[in-house]
């Protein structure tokens, strides 16, 4: 294939990002030249700020950036989708605005890319985010990596190159929870990686918060796997065993001893716990409900009020 005449497209997903948008463009702008045609599409996921506003002003001083602006805040997740199903490019990298991800990788991921491979993603070497997050992240991809049979690579976030091949696969998946490393991993395709340290935000605050973070989770968890509703089988089995036992154990007391009508606090023990075990289990079903229910209203994943 050649791909010397290939356009790049790179997705800036962008959220009250007024105050690196101009550090962003300067940093990326001379970076795609040196590596061919590009086009960048800056997607506003209701922005609050004046962040759409400098989206307008560089789309009329460069023909290759194009704008998106959502008719509200959707999450960075659908923001990405409206990009991606926007794009043109031959490859296509997603790319977070606060220089977290940093745009000197591309002409490597580029020429990765060029070598034949469909996706090259970049892997962050180091996590210098603190302890809680640091483990809190670690401990979730090993969960991951044991209940779901899609792999997520470890410490990688959305910032990847994409094949034109890949994109199209993704746009095939339709789903309304959209957990876009899942995504991404789930359509596979010849992989290398490339590893980098990952800076700290250029200006401006992050959007997540711990809360946000552990629901991220959640919609990984349970769009890629369905072991969470299975486990119930297991649990509901052993309880049942020992329930046998213990009945049992009860019985032939009974029989021997006669009843006596102590149990108090067996019955009470009992009770709670399976009473616990059951609302648990019921919450996972409705987690799985609560997906089914949004995945059937068929809503569109995002809202393009301007394109420009
Ligand atoms: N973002 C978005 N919509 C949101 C939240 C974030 O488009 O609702 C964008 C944000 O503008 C940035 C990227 O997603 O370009 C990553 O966000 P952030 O830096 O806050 O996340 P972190 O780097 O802390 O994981
Ligand atoms: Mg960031």
């Amino acid at each position: 294939m050649n791909k010397e005449n290939s356009l790049i497209s790179v997705i800036v997903p962008m959220h009250n990002e007024t105050e690196v948008i101009e550090q962003f463009f300067t940093r990326i702008t001379p970076i795609l030249d040196s590596v061919g045609n590009w086009e960048i599409i800056c997607v506003d996921d209701g922005s609050t700020d004046d962040t759409w506003q400098k989206i307008t002003y560089y789309t009329e001083n460069n023909k290759q950036v194009r704008g998106l602006r959502l008719s509200r805040n959707f999450g960075k997740e659908a923001a990405l989708t409206a990009g991606l199903d926007s794009s043109k490019g031959d490859a296509v990298i997603p790319i977070d605005a606060d220089l977290q991800d940093p745009p000197e990788l591309i002409p490597e991921m580029v020429e990765k890319w060029q070598q034949g491979f469909k996706v090259v993603l970049a892997t962050r070497r180091s996590r210098d985010e603190g302890w809680l997050k640091r483990k809190s992240a670690g401990a979730f991809y090993k969960l991951m990596q044991k209940v779901s049979h899609v792999k997520i690579p470890e410490n990688t976030g959305d910032f990847r190159l994409m094949d034109r091949m890949v994109v199209e696969t993704i746009k095939k998946m339709t789903e309304r929870t959209r957990f876009m490393k899942g995504i991404f991993a789930w359509s596979g395709y010849t992989t290398t990686t490339i590893f980098f340290d990952r800076p700290e935000r250029a200006a401006g605050q992050t959007k997540w918060n711990y809360w946000k973070l552990w629901r991220f989770a959640l919609d990984g968890i349970f769009s890629f796997t369905t072991l969470p509703l299975r486990i119930w089988t297991y649990i509901g089995a052993t309880i049942s065993i020992f329930a046998f036992i213990y009945g049992s154990i009860i019985l032939l007391r009974t029989l021997i001893y006669g009843n006596n009508l102590p149990g108090y606090t067996s019955i009470m023990v009992m009770i709670l716990f399976l009473g616990g075990i059951q609302l648990l289990s019921l919450g996972v079903l409705g987690e799985y409900i609560g997906r089914i229910y949004r995945e059937s209203k068929n809503r569109p994943i995002y809202v393009i009020e301007e394109s420009i």
